[in-house]
């Protein structure tokens, strides 16, 4: 070695673990990616691993920096590494009579679709072949390994298609009658390997490399490679891991499931991943390796007699298969979630009777096994409530919030699968992940339907309500992305034929073509003809228990943005404290009363705006009566008139003549009026605050409604509502002293003529750049501040909402923007003017109360800047509430 070497080998590229230790840790997961890290864990726990060592994703990012080069010193600290392996193993790498296997495993941060796939049995060729058939005595197994070896390295590497394989071995196995692959010999799989073999030559112009050391090279570069394929690039840029993260590589000795009747391989959750149910729970194959699980070739059987009798199977559990075996592990998998104190994912092989563990996670999980999760595991001791709080990701409610399958509603079932991820879904079929994201493009809801599903089909999942899939369990590749995603999903329905040619789906005598609606319900399994009618969730139990822990955390209040009382109800449903945003203007838009707002418009003289507005004014009462007995004795906070007016009124000309008729007005004048009211740039013209000075006379018809109905569900319910009065779009106090003016006046007119004083308050919105600048001043008057990020979003960046679609998308997909900021609150810039005017508005008013409304408040990472600068309350839309209470626990709980 020389000195260069010396100085570069001080760098570690290369963790070892195996034989009872590691150099890694499970919290290395940065430098050893997730597997690497968690088999390290798992080696030193004493659990038994099969020897290995991991490249670090340093070496990745140093390849990447360096023109694909490998930095000096990673070959001596590999081939090092290799012997110790060989030393545990009891094998060497290459040599002929007694060679050692390996798998090549990629492995970031972040487990990732996209990245290579595992490769199985490197190290064979045709003379280690016959040093492994010698000392297993198994040709059979020998052989059978070689074949999976040389498809899938062809496949991963050499990028040879996989199906080409498959077509071989299908018609040899169709010739002879074969049904499983495990009834081939060693001598018939020898001919096959020949017939592989020349496939690679000929598609590759190489032979198949048989020198075991360029074959690990190859590996280890391709997964490499593979970090920066189209597919993990396209996975990273949806889910935000950063490009210089890099992936790890494992190098790990062999175990073979696939040693004849006292092998197996499979995969378990340490609690049901759909429900969260505290119980083992997974599937396995006998006499098979790793991939065959995953990829549904063959049904895999129930790791528990429970589950076993549950699906009404027939074939043996391993609970029964292998009693000793399954013993321990279950005593390992209860070790696994103890140590982690969360639910795992394992993955395991069984050779000749002896467990070997392959891999262990946090498992993924639905949003409902999630709750009972977090709430079983407080129960249980194993973690407090404080965690159970932060380990629900809040965005993931929105998967319980959202409707099941009405179990009165008439449906016509046509297959049962396997009820992969809860949920019910309907949608028209297909058949293809590109077409249905084209489709979703278009705004029509479908349902990948697919044989089985592969990452390339990532894209149609994310677009598609649900998938069916006829082939895989419930850890099939389906399954288990369907899950992460939140999205219904049926696999395994066997009964279901696809034709991909035809575009036909079919089943004992119903034929089912593209683009006809089927539903599929994830939590029963069960695939329906047409269009099933679904019901709102139930949102108790554990729900309901976690979501009063959160509370308990939660300093912020939530409202709800609500103006019908159908939204207000289903607010209070959800836990809304209080309404922090009734748009009145929604009010105006009715059928009935939009004739009475569109008489108020074109009014010329004060006396007929009065009278049209008399008319409005019992409306508006009954709205408000209406609102204020849903949210009795709680806060509401209802906005003056907004919009400016010309948006009442109809622009095409038909539309006029139609409404003129109805008014009993002439066309002309209506259309004079409307010509009038035109604005170049109406969001920035004459609405909000400056509508109400120059017709004081709405802010006086809407202040008399509040307290009409204040005063009389007060006196009907003796529990008085809090109107809190906001007047939209203040710049300065001058503007929102004109109208709080008016409002008192009518606020003491109501209280003199009923004989009965409300409280209430006015404050204002705080949406322009302005109004945060000044709110000393605006705080001397106002009562709070609502700040409307959506406007004030809008007025920071001088974009405006309504032509913001054009380039946003470009923006965000540019990474000029990080995120579309009206969805996610810019925290830099309009961040920064929320802080600003919630200081300067308590240094004259302390104490002064401030929420925001708006798209944001619904947002978990917008509530979290919230509680940063103190903010009373966040307000969002009533389906959300559950998600805001969620995240402004987690906001409260993260601050200390
Ligand atoms: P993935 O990330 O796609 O799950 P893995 O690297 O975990 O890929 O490998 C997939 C499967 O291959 C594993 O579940 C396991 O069954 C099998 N496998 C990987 N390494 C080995 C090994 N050293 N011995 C036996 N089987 C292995
Ligand atoms: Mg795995
Ligand atoms: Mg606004």
């Amino acid at each position: 070695m020389g000195n260069s070497d010396m100085a570069a080998s001080a760098q570690k590229f290369v963790y070892a673990f195996g034989g009872g230790s590691a150099e890694g840790r499970a919290d290395m997961k940065a430098l050893l990616g997730g597997k690497g890290a968690n088999l390290a864990e798992m080696a030193n726990l004493g659990l038994p691993v099969p020897p290995g060592f991991t490249i670090s994703t340093e070496v990745c990012t140093a390849y990447y920096a360096n023109e694909k080069n490998y930095p000096e010193g990673l070959d001596a600290q590999m081939s090092e590494a290799l012997r110790q392996v060989e030393t545990v193993a009891g094998a060497r790498f290459g040599e002929a009579s007694n060679p050692l296997l390996v798998s090549v495993r990629s492995g970031a941060r972040a487990s990732m679709p996209g990245m290579m796939d595992t490769v199985l049995n490197l190290g064979l060729n045709d003379q280690t072949v016959e040093g492994l058939a010698q000392r297993s005595g198994d040709r059979r197994f020998a052989f059978d390994s070689y074949r999976r070896f040389i498809s899938m390295y062809s496949d991963v590497v050499l990028g040879v298609d996989h199906a080409d394989f498959e077509d071989i071995l299908g018609g040899f196995k169709d010739e002879r009658s074969y049904a499983l692959d495990t009834d081939i010999t060693a001598e018939e799989w020898q001919g096959l390997i020949a017939r592989y073999k020349a496939l690679v030559e000929n598609e590759t112009g190489d032979a198949f490399p048989q020198d075991p050391h360029e074959q690990l090279w190859g590996a280890i570069s391709a997964v490499f490679k593979s970090w920066n394929g189209a597919r993990a690039i396209t996975y990273r840029k949806l889910n935000s891991i950063p490009e210089d993260w890099g992936t790890a590589v494992n190098v790990q000795a062999m175990v073979f499931g696939n040693m004849g009747d006292t092998s197996a391989t499979g995969v378990a959750f340490t609690r049901n991943p759909s429900t969260g149910i505290k119980e083992l729970y997974g599937e396995f194959l006998v006499n098979a390796q790793g991939e065959d699980v995953v990829a549904g070739i063959r049904t895999p059987q129930n790791i528990t007699e429970r589950a076993r009798i549950e699906a009404a199977s027939d074939a043996p559990s391993l609970e029964a298969l292998m009693p000793e075996t399954f013993a321990e592990l279950s005593r390992t998998f209860d070790l696994l979630e103890r140590h982690y104190r969360d639910m795992q994912d394992m993955e395991f092989t069984i050779q000749e009777g002896k467990l070997w563990m392959l891999q262990t996670r946090i498992g993924k999980r639905t949003a409902k096994a999630a709750l009972r999760i977090a709430v079983d595991m407080a129960a249980e001791g194993l973690i407090g409530r404080e965690e159970a709080v932060l380990r629900i990701d809040p965005a993931s409610l929105d998967q319980l919030l959202h409707p099941t399958l009405d179990p009165e509603a008439k449906r016509e079932v046509i297959a049962t699968g396997l009820p992969a991820s809860p949920g019910a879904a309907s949608g028209e079929i297909v058949f293809d992940a590109d077409e249905a994201e084209r489709l979703k493009a278009l705004n029509r809801r479908v349902i990948l339907v697919r044989i089985e599903t592969s990452p390339e089909d990532i894209h149609g999942m994310h677009a598609a309500e649900g998938i069916l899939t006829t082939r895989g369990g419930m850890t099939s590749h389906a399954a288990v992305v369907a899950r992460g995603m939140g999205k219904p999903c049926v696999s395994g329905a066997g009964s279901l034929r696809i034709d991909y040619q035809a575009g036909t789906l079919s089943v004992m005598g119903v034929l089912l073509k593209k683009g006809e609606t089927i539903t599929i319900d994830g939590s029963s399994g069960q695939v329906m003809r047409g269009e099933v009618a679904t019901i709102k969730p139930e949102l108790s139990g554990d729900f309901a228990l976690l979501m009063t822990w959160a509370d308990s955390f939660r300093r912020m209040g939530v409202r709800a943005n609500a103006e019908t009382p159908l939204d207000a109800r289903t607010a209070r449903e959800f836990g809304a404290e209080g309404i922090g945003l009734c748009r009145t203007e929604h009010m105006f838009f009715d059928s009935e009363r939009i004739v009475a707002v569109r008489e108020m418009i074109i009014a010329d003289k004060l006396d007929a705006r009065r009278a049209a507005l008399a008319k409005l004014l019992p409306m508006q009462r009954n709205d408000f009566i209406a609102l204020f007995e849903i949210m009795a004795g709680l806060p509401v906070t209802i906005r003056l008139l907004d919009p400016p007016l010309h948006e009442f009124l109809p622009q095409a000309d038909h539309e006029i003549e139609e409404v003129a008729e109805q008014m009993n007005a002439n066309p002309d004048t209506l259309r004079a009026r409307i010509a009038e009211l035109k604005e170049f740039n109406p969001m920035l013209g004459h609405r909000g605050v400056r509508l109400l000075i120059s017709y004081p006379e709405i802010a006086e018809m809407q202040a008399r409604a509040i307290f009409e109905a204040a005063t009389e569900v007060a006196r009907r319910t003796g529990q008085a509502p809090i109107p809190e009065v906001m007047v939209p779009l203040v710049a300065s106090r001058a503007e929102f002293d004109v109208v709080k003016e008016r409002v008192l006046a009518i606020a003491s007119q109501v209280a003199e003529e009923t004989g009965l004083v409300i409280d209430y308050s006015v404050g204002t919105m705080i949406e322009l750049p302005r109004a945060a600048l000044r709110a000393a001043e605006i705080a001397e008057s106002a009562d709070f501040f609502s700040f409307g990020t959506n406007d004030l979003t809008q007025t920071t960046f001088g974009i405006s909402r309504d032509d913001a679609a054009r380039f946003i998308g470009e923006y965000t997909s540019k990474g000029v923007f990080k995120m579309d900021p009206f969805i996610s609150l810019d925290i830099e810039g309009v961040g920064e003017l929320v802080r600003i005017g919630t200081e300067r508005g308590r240094q004259t008013k302390p104490g002064l109360k401030t929420g925001i409304c708006g798209e944001h408040g619904g947002d978990p990472a917008s509530i979290a800047f919230c509680e940063t600068v103190n903010l009373d309350y966040v307000s969002c839309s009533p389906f959300r509430v559950p998600i805001a209470r969620l995240a402004a626990a987690q906001a409260s709980l993260s601050k200390i």
